[in-house]
This record gives structure tokens, sequence and C-alpha cells, in this order.
């Protein structure tokens, strides 16, 4: 029997219920496109405080969440941003990008992952068409001709799953991509990124501050102040011993090296919260499709922070995928088909190109204190400083809106 007339009850099944499995689920289940979502953890109670990550989301994805009706459900947890100012340390002036000249209520929002975690989790547990087995662990994975068969665990019992698609949305480091023999392309950028919450002594003012430091780029995103603490998100870059270093430094002694990075543009930091610090790299799937078989989010391409692109555009590519999966099952043909997987490919690869060249061009520009460097970074900012229309056109990209 081929798949297309043999999988009527068979459902899509997302390996990993983290922010790209959770939306591409969202995104493709309805009657005739029945998902599974199986995820290793189960989120704890999210507690409003100083200690989380957070993501800066576009404009776009805004409008996505919309659609999906995520965003109505965030409520007042997203940030806005009004405007990003953009600064090179140790030389004066710098670029300014404000909503007023996007003509936008915001240039993005930035939502601290507890929040958005929580929502999404709300939302597959409310949908009639996603079933999702948590905690649970999908094991190993292996084609058959109707999909894929998976084995999962789940409370130390092992069953087979088939699934007419499978998509792995299991983060950077994929074991079952790897299990099924897909490789990946490395680039490290030789950096990691000390992430924490920070307590600034003024109120942010809704804006998000780039700064190109000796060590990297340093972001501080802002978020809502609770309580009266002025609260703003930190992705500090650094080299790697300096990162392990400043783990482990006690908040008197760090405070002040963080004050140096940052300078005076925003005021006193008065405190910083746990921190944590991951490893920087670009990291591209060698296929991002088999027949019954997808990647999404990390597992398929996980990009440097500095320009907050990764999710937005893992979210851009689970709405594109999720479109052909399913229309293609609503006209009763196989989700898995490798020419449905292909029309995805096809749709998002100028976007997922251009997000990653645009991703490692900035890190590039922006690492490094080399004379040259640094020249070539200063007459660029000065040039998005000048040129108006060439400072909307590269906002416009960053807010997942428009095209270079
Ligand atoms: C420091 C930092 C800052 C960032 N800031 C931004 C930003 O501002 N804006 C932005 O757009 N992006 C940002 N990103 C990128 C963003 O975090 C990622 O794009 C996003 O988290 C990708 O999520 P994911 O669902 O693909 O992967 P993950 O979050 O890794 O989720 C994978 C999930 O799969 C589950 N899983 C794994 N294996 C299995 C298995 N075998 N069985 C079942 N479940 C499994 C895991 O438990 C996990 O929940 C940032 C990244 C970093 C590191």
């Amino acid at each position: 029997m081929s798949p297309a007339e043999n999988q009527d009850k068979r459902p899509i099944v997302v390996v990993g219920g983290g922010f790209a499995g959770a939306s591409f689920a969202l995104a493709a289940a309805g009657p005739e496109c029945p998902v599974q979502v199986v995820e290793a953890f189960v989120q704890e109670a999210g507690d409003d405080g100083f200690d989380a990550r957070s993501t800066a989301l576009s404009w776009g994805t805004r409008g996505i969440f919309e659609s999906l009706g995520v965003w109505d459900e965030l409520g007042a947890a997203p940030c806005p941003i009004h405007r990003i100012e953009v600064t090179d340390q140790g030389h004066l002036g710098g670029v300014g990008f404000d909503r007023r000249e996007q003509g936008q209520e915001a240039l993005g929002y930035v939502v601290e992952n507890h929040a958005l975690g929580k929502v999404l989790q709300e939302r597959l547990a409310a949908s009639k068409h996603i079933d999702v087995l948590a905690p649970a662990n999908v094991v190993s994975a292996r084609p058959v001709p109707e999909g894929m068969e998976l084995n999962v665990r789940q409370d130390g019992n092992e069953q087979a799953l088939t699934a007419a698609l499978t998509v792995l949305a299991d983060g950077g480091r994929s074991p079952i991509a790897a299990q099924l023999g897909i490789g990946r392309q490395l680039k490290s950028y030789g950096q990691h990124a000390l992430v924490a919450n920070i307590a600034l002594e003024k109120a942010h003012r809704n804006i998000a501050y780039e700064r190109f430091t000796e060590h990297g780029p340093l972001a501080v995103l802002p978020l809502p102040t609770v309580e009266g603490v002025h609260r703003a998100s930190l992705v500090w870059t650094l080299p790697e011993a300096l990162a392990r270093e400043y783990l482990e430094l006690a908040e008197d002694e760090l405070l002040p090296l963080l004050q140096q990075d940052f300078g005076p543009g925003m005021g006193r930091v008065d405190g910083i919260g746990r921190r944590a610090c991951f490893p920087l790299q670009l990291s591209r799937a060698g296929e991002q499709a088999r027949p019954g078989l997808a990647l999404l989010g990390n597992a398929a391409h996980t990009l440097h922070p500095v320009a907050g692109q990764g999710f937005n555009l893992a979210l851009r590519d689970c709405v594109a995928l999720a479109g052909v999966v399913r229309e293609a099952a609503n006209r009763g043909q196989w989700p898995g088909d490798m020419a449905v997987l292909q029309g995805y490919i096809d749709a998002q690869e100028f976007d997922q190109e251009k997000t990653i060249l645009f991703t490692d061009l900035l890190v590039g520009l922006f690492s490094g204190r080399s004379a040259a460097r640094s020249a070539f970074r200063r007459l660029g900012l000065l040039a998005l400083d000048l040129l108006p229309p060439l400072r909307r056109r590269f906002v416009s990209n960053a807010m997942g809106l428009g095209s270079f």
C-alpha cells in the first residue's frame, strides 16, 4: 500500500516540544492533520522573577503568533522595543533605529522564555488535534514504507509509533538526525554567550542596546518592570575562557566588569540574576527533509544570537512547513511525500540563506578589534546613520518584514 493510501489515521509526530516543535504543531494541526508531540521535559511552573532567559521577537513573529492564538495569551509579557541604539565601545556616536521611522508600533518585543513556553504548552493542551506525550523520549527512528517508526520511552516503558511525517525539532544536537545519518556543517565562532537578567538603576524607556565591545557584541534588551525593579535581559558575548570565569565570579566582582563593557549609556547596573552560558556557532543540518522526515528549529539551523534571528526564522519555517503539510493532508496526499517537503524547502530556502548570511556577516563585522575591522564597522554605522533608506531596509529585514 502506498503511503498516500495508508496514512489516514497516522499522525504527524513532532520530536521535541520546544519553541519550534510547539509552534509547528499549533500551525499544522487540524481535523485532517492530527499531530502528536513527544517532549522529554515538562516545564516547571514559571516564576516571574529575575532569572529567566528571554527571546527577542520580531514584528513579523508577532503577526504569526496572533494567527496561532498565542499573542493574546501572552498578555503583557512581551516588552515592546521602541528604539535600538547601536554603539561601538571606545568610539563616540553610533546609530539609532526608531519605531517611528518604521511607522510601526514597535520594532520588536522581548519575552521571557518561561512566559512564552507556558503559553505554547497551554495552547498545545487546548488543541483537539494535538496529543502531547511528556515527559517522553524518542530513542530511535527508522524509515518504514508508511513513513517513520519511532521508539518512544516513557516511564521506563517503550512503545513504537508510526508517523506519517516525523518532524525533528529536538534541538541543535539532534541525536535522532545523527542516528539517521544526517550530518551537520559547523562553524564555531569561538565565543560563548553569557545570559542573565539584570536590574537597572534607571527605566529603560523600551530601548534595546547593542554595544560592540573588545570581547564581542553585548545586547541589553528591555523587560517589563516587576515590583519597581527596572529589568533587562543581557546577552554578553565573550571568549569561552572569560565566559566560564564570569559565570563563577561573585556579583560585586562581575558588575564593575559588566559596567565597563556596557558603558554609561543606560546608567548603573544594580544587579545580575542567575547566569547561564551557551557556546555560539552556526550549525546547519546537511539535509532538512527526506521522505517522511523534516527538520525544524535548531535541529535545522542554529544561529548566533547577535541579531536575535534564530527563533524568528525558525517560526517562519514552521508556518511554511505547516502550510504545505496541511494542504497535502487536506487533499489526501501523504504529507511526508518528498514532493510536498520539497515545496517547503523551495519556499524557505531564500529566507534561510538571507537570514543566516545577515547574521553571520554581523558576527564577523562586530567581533574583533583589528584597526581594519573597527574602521569598517564605524563606516557601516555611519552609513546606516546617514542613509535613512538603507537604515529602514536594514531594520525592516531585522523585523522579519522585508528583504534585502
Ligand atoms: C543566548 C541565546 C539567545 C537567543 N536569543 C534569541 C533571540 O533573541 N531571538 C531569537 O529569535 N532567537 C534567539 N535565540 C535562538 C533561540 O533560542 C532558538 O532558535 C530556539 O530556542 C530554538 O528552539 P528549538 O525548539 O529548535 O530547540 P530547543 O529549545 O533546543 O528545543 C528542543 C526540545 O526538544 C526536546 N528533545 C530533545 N531530544 C528529544 C527526544 N529525543 N525526545 C523528545 N524530546 C526531545 C528537548 O527537551 C527540548 O525541549 C537565542 C539563542 C541563544 C543561545
